[in-house]
């Protein structure tokens, strides 16, 4: 399985970036992708862009990546550069904009739209480049090979060796402007993550490996057993490998349902479905309503109270197209043990 290549980690790395990158300037202009909570918290001011280099400052508050948006930044590039390609794209931020990145890097070199990539391994061309600075932990965009988008019909990643970064800075120092909530959501992507990847079939002693002690990190954070932001930005990487080297399961089955429907946002959509799943992860369900407790986490109640038939038929729709995590956590009768009937039970519940 292909990992990334190189990696930078350590308080204060980000002042460093300067130097990282003039290493990839002989190959062409840098795009940089940066959150729009860095205008607040000052760091698109550190972002060391030179004449000739794109900053696009993203704006995350409405709703995570979408196919239609990927592609107007693609045409928004090849205008203003009159088609000459960047030598290295950056995306700093949480999995928002590191996906926007990811998906930007493969949409330069690709044709037509980025729907046509959403699915397992269908790019066609090699990526520009790409490196990926989290400044919200949780979501392991920057050790994955996909970059999650919505489309009108569906949430799919563009899965794919060409989804991963080529290069990761992580800095730990980025994360002290997280919310406090923000950084429960998006740690408990984390914490669903290693507990899907490490309870599914596919999993392997690879996998298991960073599945386990990604576990052990998250539940140190969030268990308040002294678990600091290192442990936090460590744990999500290596929550990202985990599923990287395994598969996702019934959460992110069920959630991709939530958030395509409901426009919850992923983080948030996992913890409504994972509340409900004990009877298919009965180790870890439990610990993560301590964890809600310990946060003073409440989540959203009645969520699907007013769901209509036809918005319930696309979520189970959604779901069942997530095969591939189902028959990880599940095996080959997944669709038996998890038919509508079953399914719409479950999302009644959330
Ligand atoms: P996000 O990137 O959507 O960010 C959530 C909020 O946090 C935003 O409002 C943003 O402005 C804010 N934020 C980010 N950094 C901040 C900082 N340092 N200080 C203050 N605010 C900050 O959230 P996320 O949970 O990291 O990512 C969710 C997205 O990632 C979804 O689209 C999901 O599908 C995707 N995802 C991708 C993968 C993958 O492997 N590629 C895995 C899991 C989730
Ligand atoms: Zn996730």
């Amino acid at each position: 399985m292909k990992q990334v290549p190189k990696v930078i980690f350590g308080r204060g790395s980000f002042k460093k970036l300067t130097d990282v990158l003039s290493g990839y300037r002989k190959d062409g202009y840098i795009i940089f992708f940066i959150d729009h909570a860095h205008e607040e918290t000052g760091l698109v001011n550190s972002v060391p862009s030179e004449e000739g280099d794109l900053v696009f400052v993203i704006d995350t508050s409405s709703h995570e990546p979408k196919t239609d948006q990927i592609d107007k930044l693609r045409d928004s590039v090849l205008q203003t550069k009159a088609c000459n390609l960047p030598g290295l794209i950056v995306g700093i931020g949480g999995g928002s904009t590191m996906d926007i990145s990811k998906a930007v890097s493969i949409m330069l070199t690709n044709d037509g739209s980025s729907q046509l990539y959403q699915g397992w391994d269908l790019v066609k061309n090699a990526p520009i480049p790409k490196m990926g600075i989290p400044t919200l932990s949780g979501s392991g965009s920057e050790a994955s090979r996909t970059a999650v988008l919505s489309s009108v019909d569906k949430k799919y990643g563009i899965n794919s060796d060409q989804s991963m970064f080529d290069i990761v800075m992580m800095d730990p120092d980025l994360l002290e402007h997280v919310t406090g909530s923000q950084r429960f959501f998006t740690g408990m992507d984390c914490y669903i993550h290693d507990v899907e990847a490490s309870e599914g079939s596919f999993i392997n002693s690879f996998g298991m490996a960073y599945a386990q002690q990604s576990l052990e990190l998250c539940t140190k954070v969030f268990l308040k057993e002294g678990g600091t932001n290192e442990d936090l930005m460590v744990a999500s990487y290596l929550g990202g490998a985990s599923v990287t080297n395994s598969e996702a399961g019934v959460v992110h089955a069920m959630s991709y349902g939530i958030s395509l429907v409901l426009g919850y946002r992923h983080a948030i959509a996992n913890c409504i479905v994972f509340r409900q799943l004990e009877e298919f992860y009965p180790k870890h369900v439990p610990v993560f309503f301590k964890m809600l407790e310990l946060n003073n986490i409440k989540l959203p109640d009645n969520v699907t109270k007013s769901l209509s038939d036809d918005e319930m038929s696309s979520m189970i729709k959604m779901t069942y197209r997530m095969e591939r995590p189902l028959l990880s956590a599940l095996g080959e009768n997944w669709k038996d043990i998890l038919n509508e009937k079953k399914l719409e039970k479950i999302y009644s519940k959330m």
